[in-house]
C-alpha cells in the first residue's frame, strides 16, 4: 500500500510517499520534499510565519509528491495518510492535521494514524531495518531544538523518560550559544560543528598544548555535592549565560580573534555534550541492574543527532556497556516527513491503530502517554 507522511509540527514543511510493498523489506521511497523556512532575520521561530508557511507549501508539496509528473502520469493515490499531530506549535500542527483529514475524505476515507513526533524521532532508525533494529527493550537520547530526554522504550507504546531537562533543550543552548559567538543562522548547529571541525584541524595542529589555548569559563552545571541529591536530569540554560558573560569579559564579539572563535566553539560543543554524557551516565546507573541487561540498543536522535562530535562522544563514554549504536543519517535526524510515515506504519501495522476525524493537534503531549489518556484512537 502507498503511505503519505506530513510534518508540520515547527517551521519545517516535510511529506514524504513511501510504497509499502512488502512487510518484510523497509518500505520503498517514492519522493521527499520539504520545504524549509528561513529564519535568519528574525532571530527564531515566530509561530504565526511558520503557520503561513505552511499554508503556503503544503499543498504544492503534495500535489508534487501525487503528481509527480505534473499530471502527465497518473495520479498516485495513498492507501494511508500519516501526520504529526504533536507536540510542537498549535498552529504549525493544525495546518497538517487538517490538511490530512480533507484528503482522507477525499480519497474515500482512507485511514489517518495522527502521529507522536519524538516516537517518530525514536523510531527513525527502524525505517531503515523494517523495525529490526533497534529491538525494543532500548535507549534513546532524543536531543532537538524543543526536546532533550533520555527515554526507555519498552513496547511501541510504552515509553518511560528516565530524564528530561529541566530548563531548555540542548539544541536551543546550542543555538543561542552560538549566536552569542557570532553565528546568525537558520540552525547553528551545523555551523558550530565545522567551527569545532576547523579547530580540530588548525588550533589543535599548531603545537600549543590544550591549556596554552585561553578560551573563556564553563563550568559543567548539576555537577555532585556532599549533601545534595543528584538529579537524573538536564540543564542547558547556564551555558548560554557563561558563554554570553565569557565574551562580554573578552572584551566583546569584535574582540575575538579568529582562533579565540574556533576554541570557544570547541568550548560549546564540548560542554554541553559532556554535561549530556554525565546526566546519562548518572541516570543509567538508577535503573535497576536487571533491567538495564534487557537493554542492548542505544538511539541518539533529533536533530542535534546529527553532530559527529556528540555520537563519537557517546560511543566512548558507554562503550563498556557494549550498547549497538543507532544514529540515522542526518537529513532523517532533523524533522522530516519520512519518520513520521514510518511511524505511523508501526502504529497501523503493529498495533491496528488509527485516529477519528476528530482529533486536534495536541501541543503539549508526553512520550508516556500516547494512547492513555489522549482520546481519537480506533482500532
Ligand atoms: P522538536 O523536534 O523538539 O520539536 P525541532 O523541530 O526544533 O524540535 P529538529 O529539527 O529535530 O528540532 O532539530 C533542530 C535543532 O537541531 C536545532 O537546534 C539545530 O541547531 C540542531 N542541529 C541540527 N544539526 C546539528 C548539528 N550538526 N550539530 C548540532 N546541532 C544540530
Ligand atoms: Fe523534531
Amino acid at each position: 500500500y502507498i503511505v503519505l507522511g506530513i510534518e508540520t509540527s515547527c517551521d519545517d514543511t516535510s511529506v514524504c510517499l513511501y510504497d509499502r510493498y512488502s512487510p518484510a523489506e523497509p518500505p520503498r521511497l517514492i519522493s521527499s520534499l520539504t520545504a524549509s523556512l528561513d529564519n535568519k532575520e528574525f532571530r527564531g521561530i515566530v509561530p504565526s510565519r511558520a503557520i503561513n508557511h505552511h499554508q503556503q507549501h503544503l499543498a504544492r508539496l503534495v500535489s508534487q509528491a501525487v503528481c509527480p509528473a505534473n499530471n502527465a502520469a497518473p495520479q498516485i493515490t495513498p492507501d494511508l495518510i500519516c501526520v504529526t499531530r504533536g507536540p510542537g506549535m498549535r498552529g504549525s500542527l493544525s495546518v497538517g492535521v487538517e490538511f490530512a483529514k480533507g484528503l482522507s475524505v477525499a480519497w474515500g476515507g482512507i485511514p489517518i494514524v495522527g502521529v507522536h513526533h519524538m516516537l517518530a524521532h525514536l523510531l527513525t532508525p527502524r525505517l531503515l531495518t523494517n523495525g529490526s533494529a533497534p529491538r525494543f527493550p532500548f535507549l534513546s537520547l532524543l536531543v532537538s531544538g524543543g526536546h532533550t530526554m533520555l527515554v526507555l522504550s519498552v513496547s511501541l507504546l510504552e515509553h518511560r523518560i528516565l530524564a528530561n531537562t529541566i530548563d531548555i533543550a540542548m539544541g536551543d543552548a546550542i543555538d543561542k550559544s552560538a549566536r552569542e559567538l557570532g553565528l546568525n543562522g537558520n540552525m547553528n548547529g551545523p555551523e558550530l560543528e565545522k567551527l569545532v571541525q576547523r579547530y580540530d584541524e588548525s588550533v589543535r595542529g599548531d603545537g600549543r598544548d590544550d591549556d596554552e589555548v585561553v578560551g573563556i569559563k564553563i563550568r559543567l552545571p548539576m555537577q555532585p555535592k556532599p549533601g545534595r541529591p543528584q538529579a537524573a536530569a538536564f540543564s542547558f540554560s547556564s551555558f548560554v549565560s557563561m558563554v554570553s558573560r565569557g565574551i562580554a569579559q573578552k572584551g566583546g564579539i569584535d574582540a575575538l580573534s579568529e582562533s579565540d572563535v574556533l576554541v570557544i566553539a570547541k568550548q560549546i560543543e564540548d560542554a554541553i555534550f559532556d554535561h549530556a554524557v554525565d546526566r546519562i551516565r548518572y541516570t543509567l546507573s538508577t535503573v535497576p541492574r536487571d533491567e538495564a541487561a534487557g537493554i542492548q540498543d542505544f538511539v541518539c536522535a533529533g536533530g542535534v543527532g546529527a553532530n559527529l562530535h556528540l555520537r563519537k562522544k557517546l560511543k566512548e563514554a558507554f562503550a563498556d556497556r557494549a550498547m549497538n549504536f543507532h544514529f540515522p543519517p542526518p537529513e532523517l535526524c532533523v524533522d522530516n516527513g519520512r519518520m513520521i510515515a514510518w511511524a505511523g506504519i508501526e502504529m497501523w501495522e503493529t498495533e491496528g491503530l488509527h485516529s477519528t476525524y476528530d482529533i486536534m493537534p495536541t501541543a503539549k503531549w508526553s512520550l508516556e502517554d500516547i494512547v492513555g489518556e489522549v482520546d481519537g484512537w480506533r482500532r
